[in-house]
């Protein structure tokens, strides 16, 4: 089929350029030609300069005159010119595209797509437009395509011009071998019925090239049928890989588990009584233990919803039938605090060890675990390192699983695929992610805090009434509370900011007075950091002005008030995690943001949403919806990407339904279809 054909098969394309292309997930014609343009300009009412009311994204058509390079610091540069049409000119600016100064043709018409933004001295300007000469363009019609640029040296005029040549092949190859007709689509006949979808080959050729009396509105929302069997046939070959590695698992013998009495005892005297759902939890997850395959499971719950002691339970099954087990968390403080809790429940049954980047002996400790001396290994990332040998290891606990990448886990799972999973988040997962992220997954949740959890309360407070939050956190300690103080900090080994959280820290100590109180961040020894956490948890200490190195577990049951300094740097999902922090023993906390501006109106619109929003819920579901909504359809590294992979046309937010029915049908193809179908509608368009 020539769709598959590498495109080499095209004019134009030669090595090098086949590699920059296989970069951008384009090896064959047809996954070039899932880069259906991002937009359609209408040539029959071109926007004009004089129309244009504010910024966002525009195509315009005409002259550039006055282009200039401008040198910035560095070795960067920009080059400046102006858009003139027939109703007025308009500033462009392009960055780090020096050569367009040489090639601009002061006589030749351009068509130019980008961002208007409001420039300096609040003047509209164009922003790194896109910029092809009209005369160049390969479409005569109406419409005019769109193109993103794929990488650096494939730009839109490239694009363009390779997709015109793969259609001509493509074209010319269907009407030979069919007489016309469109080209069989690799989609069963059914299903293409069922949601009116059109072919394979129509779609690709409407998109690309649209008729003139194409629905202009359609088109632009990726709304069109045509847009809809794409963005189906890539959702679906999504789901179908990961319905097959589900089922691939299945077949696997797993470990055996033997049910045990000792998991009964541990848990009668656990200090608390489970909650319904977390007796509905363990059940699932044992009942997976003992069956034949092995277990692949996400336990997903908010925040101090009590996970740990789930895991725990699950831990001591595999522990009593005698096997290894592994725990891993994301930071050290949070491998430490689950080594201590586990002495205390499992210690005087089994032999636990802690191993991390920082673990003194660590080659002895290897030692150990190889000999299988050791039962229960709790560590960081540390504990997957190719030197580390556990040669009984049958159940694997990841906490805070979104921590992690998809691809740390599948290079886990690569090591022992007959290995039982259980991987934990506080971060609810949205549906759409939690059907592509984790769709090779079965899911528990714990939908129920433990009784009598009162919600954090949250203010909003600006940074300017600093001192007074400090003298109320002040007045707490010194009547007993505990608290956090919180830095956002870009990288944890960051020296520079560690500085400054050291001298800010010190400024807060001061405020509190005679308060016992000390600062902690990821620069510091991690036995200093240990023995901090420690002491607060011992109550020596009120208050811990902090990094996010406490962001994730910290489980420290006492604390009760937190204060997020500049909190607008801070996303959704995280600002939820630390308030997750405090009112964890039940008692009444609070939480009080506060951001770098005088008034809330002052920020920006994105940060003041997300502060809201943060504000009136604390509830994790609405929280992570938020989130995932807030970041938008755009962003690459949320929406578009699904298993590791770009999505080149669906998107997983606005198109939820098309997703659904591709889970669903993912199931029934791979029970019914044929084997060559299904190799075909699941090779990539986007991997
Ligand atoms: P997370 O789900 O965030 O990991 P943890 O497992 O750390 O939450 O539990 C949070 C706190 O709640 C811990 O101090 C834990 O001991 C306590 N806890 C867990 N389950 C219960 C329960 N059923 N009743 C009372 N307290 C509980
Ligand atoms: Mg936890």
């Amino acid at each position: 089929m020539l769709l598959r054909s590498p495109l080499t098969a095209l004019r134009g394309v030669g090595p090098k350029r086949a590699a920059l292309l296989r970069e951008a997930g384009c090896e064959t014609v047809e996954q070039l030609l899932w880069n259906v343009p991002q937009g359609y300009e209408d040539r029959s009412s071109g926007s004009r300069v004089v129309d244009l009311e504010g910024p966002g994204p525009v195509t315009l058509v005409g002259r550039l005159r006055k282009v200039r390079t401008v040198r910035l610091r560095g070795r960067r540069s920009m080059v400046r010119a102006e858009l003139l049409d027939s109703s007025g000119c308009l500033p462009v600016v392009w960055f780090n595209r020096p050569y367009l100064a040489r090639q601009v043709d002061a006589q030749a018409e351009y068509l130019l797509h980008g961002q208007a933004r409001t420039g300096r001295g609040g003047a509209l300007e164009l922003l790194n437009p896109s910029c092809e000469r009209t005369d160049r363009l390969a479409e005569q019609g109406r419409w005019t395509s769109l193109y993103r640029s794929l990488a650096p040296g494939l730009g839109p005029a490239l694009v363009r011009e390779l997709v015109r040549r793969a259609l001509l092949l493509v074209e010319e190859s269907w009407k030979k071998r069919s007489g016309g007709n469109p080209a069989a689509d690799p989609l069963p006949r059914s299903l293409l019925e069922r949601y009116r979808l059109p072919t394979l080959h129509d779609s690709l050729i409407a998109l690309h090239r649209p008729k003139d009396d194409a629905d202009g509105e359609a088109l632009n929302n990726r709304s069109t049928p045509y847009h809809e069997r794409l963005i189906y046939g890539e959702l679906l070959a999504l789901q179908l890989r990961l319905a097959m590695r589900r089922r691939e698992v299945r077949s696997i013998r797993g470990y055996r588990y033997r049910g045990n009495e000792v998991v009964t005892t541990i848990r009668e005297a656990l200090p608390f009584r489970l909650t319904a759902a977390q007796e509905r939890v363990t059940a699932e997850i044992l009942q997976d233990l003992h069956r034949p395959a092995p277990m692949r499971r996400l336990l997903q719950g908010d925040v101090g919803c009590g996970k740990t002691v789930v895991a725990v339970l699950a831990m001591a099954e595999a522990l009593a039938s005698g096997h290894q087990v592994a725990l891993m968390a994301p930071t050290q403080l949070l491998a430490a605090q689950h080594h201590a809790v586990l002495c205390r429940w499992l210690g005087e049954r089994w032999r636990i060890a802690l191993l991390t980047g920082s673990t003194h002996s660590a080659s002895a400790l290897r030692e150990r675990l190889r000999g299988a001396e050791i039962d229960l290994a709790v560590g960081t990332h540390a504990l997957f390192q190719d030197s580390v040998d556990l040669p009984r290891l049958a159940l694997v606990v990841i906490d805070e699983q979104h921590r992690f990448g998809v691809g740390q886990r599948q290079a886990l799972l690569d090591k022992g695929a007959r290995s039982d999973l259980l991987v934990m988040t506080a971060t609810p997962i949205p549906r759409s992610l939690a059907l592509t992220n984790y769709g090779d997954l079965d899911i528990s949740l714990l939908d129920e805090l433990p009784p009598g959890r009162r919600p954090v309360v949250t203010e909003l407070v600006a940074a300017s009434r600093r001192d007074e939050i400090l003298s109320r956190l002040r007045a707490a300690a010194e009547a007993g509370e505990q608290g956090y103080v919180v830095y956002p900090l870009i990288e944890e080994s960051d020296a520079v900011s560690a500085a400054a959280v050291e001298k800010e820290g010190r400024r807060v100590q001061q405020a509190l007075g005679g308060v016992a109180s000390a600062i902690l961040h990821g620069r510091m020894a991690v036995d200093r950091r240990l023995e901090i956490v420690r002491a607060f948890a011992a109550g020596e200490l009120r208050v811990l002005i902090a990094t996010t190195v406490i962001e994730v577990g910290v489980d420290i049951p006492k604390a009760s008030w937190m204060v997020i300094e500049s909190a607008e740097r801070f996303g959704l999902s995280q600002l939820h995690q630390l308030r997750g922090r405090v009112g964890r023993g039940g008692q009444e906390a609070c939480c009080m943001a506060l951001y770098g501006k005088s008034s809330l109106s002052q920020l920006g619109d994105e940060a003041r949403h997300r502060l809201e929003r943060f504000a009136s819920t604390t509830d994790g579901f609405e929280i992570a919806e938020a989130d995932l909504a807030l970041r938008g359809p755009g962003d690459l590294a949320g929406t578009r990407q699904a298993g590791g992979a770009a999505l080149k046309v669906a998107d997983l937010v606005e198109d939820r339904q098309w997703l659904e029915r591709a889970t669903k049908d993912s199931r029934w193809l791979l029970d019914h279809a044929e084997k060559e179908t299904l190799t075909l509608l699941m090779s990539p368009p986007s991997i």
